[in-house]
């Protein structure tokens, strides 16, 4: 049976690494780096994430900025903001929490940032360096994802990988940064024919769709690597929830050489890759 990938305990080394680079940086250059976050609205599950975002900042030594606006900001005023916060030489990295409300155009407030503090990865400069295999700032799941495969894996050239899900935030630079490592590459979406067959040829299966459970365990490869992305929070008889992934785990535990849980697999990674995106731009600009 598979061996259990421990994001959790991976992304507080890779925090703990972070935390030192950082306190490199702020002797080198007498300021810490600085990351600001912007949520506009008041979206439960967004408060959450730009709150442990804060706090994760926070303890790794860096400054941490946050805006949190009205849902009713009109798209000028928050493109005012971000325009301001590129011009701050204290800020390093800016994120702005998705989804924003429907009023404001996402893809022109992200092609605001400077690509230079795109923290998140998702400016299209950078989204172009990526799939060019050049050097810039890398979508904050997949580059976890992508440390956690190689850790298991070791060199993937060669190797067979399916990612299932098509999103600019996750299976779109998933696929880019497995073909960069020289893998051989599928990208499954909700049009493919027959994911079946197609995951029953990965080594490497990489699911990003947030449908609970939809890779069956049979479909596994055995001995194959399976990074659960997808977060989906299901209703308990009890009245409570528990989160489960996009993969059958116990399923596919059985037949996979490695996997991850949810929670606690690629999960932590994302807010570590945050901050280690952040300390990466903060030595660029330096
Ligand atoms: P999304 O909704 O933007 O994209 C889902 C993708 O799944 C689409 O490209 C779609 O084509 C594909 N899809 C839908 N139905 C399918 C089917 N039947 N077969 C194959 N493909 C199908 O979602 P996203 O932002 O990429 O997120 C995916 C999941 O990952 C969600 O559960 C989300 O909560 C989770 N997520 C987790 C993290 C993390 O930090 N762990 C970060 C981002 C997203």
């Amino acid at each position: 049976s598979a061996q259990l990938i421990d994001g959790k305990a991976r992304a507080a080394a890779l925090r703990a690494e972070v935390a030192q680079g950082v306190a490199a940086f702020t002797a080198a250059h007498g300021r810490a780096p600085g990351l600001t976050v912007v949520l506009v609205g008041d979206d439960p599950a967004s408060a959450v994430y730009v709150g442990s975002k804060g706090k994760a900042t926070r303890e790794a030594g860096m400054v941490s900025g946050e805006y949190r606006l009205p849902a009713d900001t009109a798209e000028a005023d928050l493109l005012a903001l971000i325009a301001q916060l590129n011009a701050d030489p204290a800020v390093d990295g800016i994120l702005v929490q998705m989804p924003l409300p429907r009023h404001i155009d996402s893809d022109r407030v992200i092609a605001a940032i400077d690509p230079a503090k795109d923290v998140d990865g998702l400016h299209p400069v950078n989204t172009g360096l990526l799939v060019s295999g050049r050097k810039g700032l890398v979508p904050c799941t997949p580059s976890g994802c992508m440390l956690l495969i190689t850790e298991a894996m070791g060199n993937i050239a060669g190797a067979e990988a399916v990612v299932i899900g098509r999103s600019i935030l996750v299976g779109k630079p998933m696929a880019a940064l497995l073909t960069n490592a020289s893998a051989t590459v599928t990208l499954a979406h909700s049009r493919t024919r027959d994911l079946a067959a197609h995951v029953a040829r990965a080594d490497i299966v990489v699911a990003a769709v947030g449908i609970p459970n939809m890779v069956q365990g049979d479909w596994i490869k055995p001995g194959a690597c399976v990074i659960d992305v997808g977060i989906n929070r299901i209703a308990l008889p009890d009245g409570k929830s528990r989160l489960i992934g996009d993969v059958d785990f116990a399923a596919a535990a059985s037949r996979a050489g490695w996997i991850t849980p949810v929670p606690g697999g690629v999960g932590p990674m994302t807010i570590a890759c945050l901050l280690a995106n952040t300390l990466a731009a903060a030595h660029a600009r330096a």
